[in-house]
């Protein structure tokens, strides 16, 4: 896939709190995006995992304009979000939520919700708006009945449809979903998957998926992001985070991952908690879970380069042809 971005994350970072305090001082920050830097190829799923608390909901958030970076910029086809309105924004992308049923009101037919964005974004009158309504049912799989019922009225599964189908109203360029398909039974799952797939295909949409399934993930992603404390410690192709990990943390995600008929491989006492967000640690902050953790990397903050497939680590798990050969060997 040619490296033609559709949105740029650069250095991006979000702090809450840290504000001065009414009788002195500042009250305590937390860090919960730093220094985050994508490209988003237009026409790509790029997929972002982690454990929550990581820092990808607050990345979703940033990237729809539901929040805003407190350093470093994001771009959309060359223009920052901030010097796009509101609806020019909502034109181009959406959100597609967790919970679908949630994220539909419950006192508005399903015409109702859908209807908003084609009269508000693309100024459609009644008759075009009728005819876009049906299309877009269609386009998710729905009958056209459906539109006259309320959400309590739908399985998760249709409901869903309905969520991907509202966002796909504007006819935007990019979805972010955030674990759209999380609530969803493993049988649903899949339906909703391909169906997205599909959709990608037919409107020439951008993906961002966001989830802690990896099995998922790699279902449907071209390249993967992996975050863990507000940083992405891996980047690459898919076939590539998910056949040959490099990160540490990667590898402990891939273990623990459950799968039918397969035990955990991770001892019950390994250490799983997080580094105190008020109080970071110097140096790498994976450290404390990590077992190839050395002297430097309690002082020394590894990065990621600008290979296709990088991890953030000092000694990162090499594929056999890369790891530096013994002289005479
Ligand atoms: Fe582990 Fe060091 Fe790599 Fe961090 S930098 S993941 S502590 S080896």
């Amino acid at each position: 896939m040619p490296d033609d971005p559709l949105l740029i994350l650069e250095g991006v970072e979000r702090v809450f709190g840290g504000g001065r305090k009414l009788l002195g001082g500042h009250a305590p920050s937390v860090h919960a995006v730093q220094d985050l830097s994508l490209r988003i190829r237009r026409g790509e799923t790029l997929g972002v995992v982690g454990e929550s608390g990581c820092g990808k909901t607050t990345v979703a958030r940033m990237i729809v304009g539901l929040d805003h970076p407190t350093g470093g910029a994001v771009t959309l086809d060359g223009t920052p979000l901030s010097d796009l309105g509101q609806k020019a924004l909502a034109r181009r992308i959406q959100y597609v939520f967790q919970d679908p049923i949630a994220s539909l009101n419950p006192r508005k037919t399903i015409r109702k919700s859908l209807e908003a964005p084609l009269r508000h974004l693309l100024g459609l009158d009644a008759e075009a708006r009728a005819a876009r309504l049906e299309s877009l049912l269609a386009a998710v799989n729905l009958a056209p009945e459906f539109l006259d019922r309320y959400p309590h009225e739908f399985s998760g599964g249709q409901a869903q449809r309905i969520g991907i189908a509202r966002a796909l109203a504007a006819e935007p360029a990019l979805l972010v979903l955030d674990e759209p398909v999380s609530a969803l039974d493993v049988s649903v799952q899949a339906q909703v998957l391909t169906l997205l797939d599909d959709l990608k295909d037919r409107f020439g949409l951008t993906y961002v998926f966001i989830s802690h399934d990896l099995s998922v993930v790699e279902t449907i992603s071209d390249r993967v992001a992996v975050m863990y404390f507000g940083r992405v410690v891996e980047i690459g192709p898919s076939r590539q985070v998910f056949g040959a990990p490099r990160h540490p943390y990667t590898h402990l995600l891939l273990r623990s991952a459950p799968a039918p008929g397969k035990k955990s491989q991770v001892p019950e006492d390994a250490n799983t908690e997080l580094p105190d967000p008020y109080n970071p640690p110097p140096g790498c902050a994976f450290r404390a879970r990590c077992p190839r953790a050395t002297d430097l990397c309690a002082t020394d903050r590894p990065k990621l380069d600008a290979t296709p497939h990088t991890s953030a680590c000092h000694h990162p798990h090499l594929p056999e042809d890369d790891r530096p050969r013994r002289p005479n060997s």
